[in-house]
């Protein structure tokens, strides 16, 4: 058996579907908001650390990034609405391979309108991969979407989103490769999650360029979720963006 860390059992426990459990309570305004998220609980001071996503990409560092490595397959399986974001769990047996290391796709979710910005632009949603490798690390692939046409893969992922507290199986099969731009060129920065607790230490990979949703699609994820999921850009502090 591998030993599961903290980091991945937090974030299995914290987004997992339904996971309406006893743990510390957050949201996106007012008391529970983003500003107090640190001080919610000691478990969430990491909140106010120096490495902190999501973050406004610009002032990029050349460097030989390798081209980005996925292996995805067809594994969607199953969209929970847990409050804070619609997420679609993934079948094991898709993976990202970075810095000569195995990441295993474990859910993708969304967030109205975008967290990160790229070069001062805010895109009306953004998707986030969650990959994690057996030590618990994890690795973000994010994807912006523009305004356009409908989105086949959305399409096919639900008719409408589930609503809060609930969950249903996707529509039809999905292989996430079908979501993502033929051009996987990314930016990459070191950040966190950017929900409590905020741990440090992720892998944050955003693919330059966007892909497409129709408003509809959009509106019925915002609906859906029924506010805002974006937390507010943090500051970059010492870090350096490459690309
Ligand atoms: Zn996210």
């Amino acid at each position: 058996m591998k030993t599961i860390t903290p980091s991945l059992a937090t974030l299995l426990f914290c987004t997992s579907a339904l996971a309406i459990t006893p743990g510390t309570q957050w949201g996106y305004s007012g008391e529970k908001g983003p500003e107090n998220w640190a001080t919610l609980t000691p478990e969430f001071n990491t909140c106010a650390g120096e490495n902190q996503s999501p973050v406004n990409l610009q002032g990029f560092v050349e460097a030989e990034l390798k081209p980005l490595t996925v292996d995805y397959k067809a594994g969607a399986s199953e969209v929970a609405n847990n409050g804070h974001t619609v997420q679609v769990a993934y079948k094991p047996g898709s993976s990202l391979t970075l810095d000569g290391e195995t990441f295993q796709l474990i859910q993708f979710h969304f967030h109205m309108p975008s967290e990160n910005h790229i070069k001062g632009q805010s895109y009306p949603l953004e998707g986030h991969l969650v990959h994690a490798d057996e030590n618990g690390k994890l690795a973000v692939v994010a994807v912006m979407f523009k305004e356009g046409q409908q989105n086949a893969v959305l399409a096919d992922l639900w008719n409408t989103p589930p609503t809060g507290g609930t969950k249903q199986p996707v529509a039809q099969q999905v292989n996430i490769r079908n979501m993502l731009p033929a051009d996987l060129d990314y930016y990459r920065f070191n950040g966190s999650l950017t929900t409590p607790p905020c741990s440090e230490g992720v892998r944050w990979l955003v693919l330059k360029q966007p892909i497409v949703a129709s408003s509809a699609q959009i509106q019925a994820l915002t609906e859906a979720v029924g506010h805002a999921n974006n937390r507010p850009l943090q500051p970059v502090n010492a870090r350096i963006i490459l690309q």
